[in-house]
């Protein structure tokens, strides 16, 4: 009894956390309250002893850590600069709690709401609905193969470039969530302008002169890149240095040569590089380059290291010009080179004293534009999916009813639903973190690398929904585009499989675990005592956090998370408990895994991607939590949210089963598994029944189908099919009354071809008013502007394609 009594309350204080002096107090509480009214055996006393003394002073427990060091020491590879400095880029935010075990719900709740000002909001309803009238996609992507003139030029006058820039460098200082507002306004209708407007407020010459520009520098360059005088690129990527982005070739020479007449110090340049976003129309271009200064010009250092500098493009010896086509969505991309293209020193962004400094610059300033720039293209993306999906699927008949009304069709319009709703919560709230001062790694990674695919997704099923009138190229064609272009966003700023794989989850485990930075870190300090000291401190704490993730893993799976306290007292608590369990199962496995495989995990990557999607499924999870909340807890929303929440906590379980089906010690994963699951899988994904409430939900313009697609391109525009669509639909809504009314009193049914001469037959026998028969020619003229496709003569196919 008193072994089982000793053994309650070790797991009680360690499922809360308790610290090891709190422990230890309560297991001797225990002891004397036992001694008091029975009687303690002295073996009990003995080994509480054996065990609480050593672990309660750290002088006793050293020797013992010492050891352990040795052999971490031995395990673990030394970690690279590049590694190291790309390891403390950014900051940590809520991915942290989610990794951690045990969620802070205060904290989560507490973090402010994405909100505009008056003056994003006047740009949003102004500018950005005014560039959004005058896109012609399919001009610009099938003819043009380019922006208009005054197309540029309006993005240029109205500060486009300058989201970014502060405004006491003429830019327009937008918070990040606004950002993401106009990317989501112009991506939703054409992704080649979103791209342009992109690329200069993200990680580029703008940003990196903001954090690292020497004073004059940025007094130059920032308010001629805010007024688009300038137009930037950055180029990083060479032709054999892609993901592996630190092995690029380029090269940087310290020498003397001939600058303004004069011989100074400077930097003699050769670049090969590609797939670089603006640079055929560049006028500044941002380089990375290794530098290297051999006759120690500058010092006693011969290799300094990656390096950045902004170049004029009509320096001597800058090739630019030359365009690669990505997947028909034609933004200025290209490759440029230079041979021995000499330029002073004061070029390199911040100067001489930077130099060397360029792989710390970019790893730094990475986040923010990686979480804003892509994902809000994607949220665009999907959004104008969902609006476009939902009315198609509503207005095309087959077999005599929408096709949306089908089981089949539904399921893809719940997912895209679904998952659009996961888009649109996980970058506002990323967005929001942002605007708080954070610049988060990790959240960042997870954010660019799920909104691109889930995107990809809704465009695939957006596409399978739509059939042939998606297929089919031209100017009525609101589909294609994204679709082909989704494959851009899934391989820029860190292609998918590789952010997957390496970054969410390495990066991940070291940042979020509250002890292995600090292992790592006390395992490669010189100073032999001090390294002993705060291994000793992290090892055992590290000891004390994985009991507690292990005993409170098995608890939570053992009551099904019931007894978790809810931060909400409706539908949302059981999700909010469900989080909480997950993110201790990963808490848990994480620490088996990195104590099984050490530094063998960083190529296992099939096990830290499963991993990582279990970190990546909980903050979206989180997310979507925090968005359904931030919007006040509409009636409307709670389907969508319920099967975005079942959709995400189901892939969360469903990516632990994968890590422990394929654990690297088979029997291991098998006694792993009764912790994580004592009771077997729990969770299915979204019902049948569900997924229909939702499809049914974006055919219909009310809240749902209006608050999801919120922020696109919806006005009347020459161009734009968006406007036509919806009204489409809402046209043919209204008509169905009429329809059903001159069915019935005529006796028969119409064909989708008969029913304006079914009207018509209905109006001159007095069925219906003269209204209501203008009212079907109406709704049936916009239904089959939006049924039909284009097509093309010899001679315009030839044009079209060939210009
Ligand atoms: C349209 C477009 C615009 C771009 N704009 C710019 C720009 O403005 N400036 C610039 O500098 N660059 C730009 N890039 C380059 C872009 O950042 C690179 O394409 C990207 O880094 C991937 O390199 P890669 O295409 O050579 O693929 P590779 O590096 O050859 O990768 C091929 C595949 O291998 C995977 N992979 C690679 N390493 C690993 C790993 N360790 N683990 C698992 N999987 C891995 C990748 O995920 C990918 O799926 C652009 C690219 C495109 C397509």
């Amino acid at each position: 009894m008193l072994t089982i009594s000793l053994l309650l309350v070790l797991a009680i204080t360690l499922y809360q956390r308790a610290s090891l002096k709190v422990t230890s107090l309560a297991i001797l509480a225990v002891l004397l309250i036992w001694g008091f009214v029975y009687s303690v055996p002295y073996i009990h006393w003995i080994i509480s002893a054996i065990i609480l003394i050593p672990l309660n002073v750290p002088a006793l427990r050293r020797p013992i850590s010492a050891n352990i060091l040795g052999v971490f020491k031995g395990i673990m590879p030394k970690i690279s600069d590049t590694e190291q400095e790309a390891l403390d880029a950014g900051t940590i935010w809520w991915e942290q709690e989610v990794f951690a075990g045990k969620p802070n719900w205060k904290r989560f709740h507490n973090i402010p709401k994405a909100t505009l000002t008056a003056e994003e909001e006047a740009f949003l309803a102004g500018p950005a609905e005014e560039l959004c009238s005058m896109i012609n996609e399919w001009q610009i992507t099938s003819i043009d193969r380019d922006l208009p003139p005054e197309v540029w030029q309006f993005i240029k006058d109205k500060g486009f470039f300058s989201f970014i820039i502060p405004k006491e460098y003429g830019g327009l200082g937008f918070s990040a969530y606004a950002q993401s507002q106009v990317l989501i306004k112009i991506n939703s209708l054409s992704p080649t302008a979103g791209s342009v407007v992109s690329v200069p407020n993200s990680l580029g010459p703008a940003e990196l002169l903001m954090h690292y520009g020497t004073e004059e520098q940025k007094k130059y360059y920032l308010p001629r890149l805010a007024d688009g005088k300038e137009v930037p690129c950055f180029a990083l990527t060479a032709v054999e240095a892609g993901s592996d982005a630190g092995g690029i070739p380029d090269s940087g020479v310290v020498c003397k040569g001939q600058w303004n007449g004069e011989e100074v110090i400077g930097i003699k340049l050769n670049w090969n590089k590609r797939y670089i976003t603006l640079a055929p129309v560049a006028t500044l271009l941002g380089l990375a380059f290794k530098m290297y200064d051999p006759d120690g010009l500058l010092g006693d250092k011969k290799e300094l290291g990656i390096t950045c500098a902004l170049i004029p493009t009509d320096t001597d010896g800058v090739e630019i010009g030359r365009r690669h086509y990505p997947l028909s969505t034609p933004f200025q991309n290209g490759p440029t080179q230079g041979e021995d293209v000499f330029v002073p020193l004061d070029y390199i962004i911040g100067g001489q004293a930077m130099a060397g400094q360029g792989w710390r610059m970019l790893v730094d300033c990475l986040s923010a534009g990686r979480a804003i720039s892509l994902p809000s293209g994607a949220t665009g993306g999907a959004k104008m999916v969902a609006y476009t999906t939902g009315a198609y699927a509503r207005i095309r008949k087959q077999f005599k009813v929408p096709v949306g009304y089908m089981e089949g069709v539904m399921e893809a319009l719940a997912r895209i639903a679904g998952k659009t709703y996961m888009i649109d919560a996980v970058r506002t709230f990323t967005a929001a973190g942002i605007d708080t001062g954070e610049k988060p790694s990790v959240a960042s990674a997870i954010v660019k690398m799920h909104t691109t695919k889930l995107a990809q997704d809704c465009a695939i099923d957006g596409m399978d929904v739509h059939g042939g009138k998606a297929v089919m190229m031209g100017p009525k064609n609101y589909l294609g585009r994204a679709y082909q272009g989704a494959p851009i966003s899934i391989t820029v700023e860190g292609a998918n499989i590789l952010t997957r794989s390496l970054i969410i989850y390495g990066q991940g485990s070291i940042r979020c675990h509250p002890y292995v930075l600090k292992l790592i870190e006390a395992s490669q300090n010189e100073n032999k005592t001090q390294a002993i000291k705060d291994f000793d401190k992290a090892l055992f704490a590290h000891i004390g956090f994985a009991m507690s993730n292990k005993v409170r893993t098995f608890w939570l799976g053992l009551t099904a998370s019931l007894f978790v306290r809810k931060p909400q007292s409706d539908f949302t608590g059981r999700y909010y408990q469900r989080i909480t369990r997950f993110s201790s199962a990963l808490a848990f496995l994480s620490d088996v895994i990195m104590g099984v495989l050490g530094g063998e995990l960083k190529r296992r990557e099939s096990i830290s991607g499963r991993l990582g999607d279990m970190l990546s499924n909980l903050f979206i999870a989180s997310s979507i939590l925090k968005h359904f909340d931030d919007k006040g807890r509409p009636a409307h929303d709670q389907d969508v949210v319920k099967w975005s929440m079942e959709h995400c906590l189901y892939e969360t379980q469903m990516a632990a089963d994968g890590v422990l089906r394929n654990f690297p010690i088979g029997w291991m994963g098998k006694l792993l598994r009764l912790v994580v699951f004592p009771l077997g899988l729990p969770l299915s994904p979204p019902s049948d029944k569900l997924g229909r409430k939702v499809a049914k939900q974006l055919q219909q313009p009310e809240a749902m189908r209006e608050e999801l697609t919120h922020g696109i391109y919806k006005s009347e525009s020459q161009y734009s099919n968006l406007f036509k669509v919806d009204k489409a639909l809402r046209l043919q809504l209204e008509m169905e009354p009429v329809v059903a009314k001159f069915s019935a009193a005529l006796g028969k049914k119409p064909l989708n071809h008969e029913v304006v001469s079914f009207a018509k037959e209905a109006l001159d026998e007095g069925l219906i008013h003269d209204d209501e028969f203008k009212l079907v020619v109406e709704a049936e003229e916009a239904r089959l502007d939006i049924i039909n496709v284009d097509d093309f003569s010899k001679e315009e196919m030839s044009d079209t394609f060939n210009s």
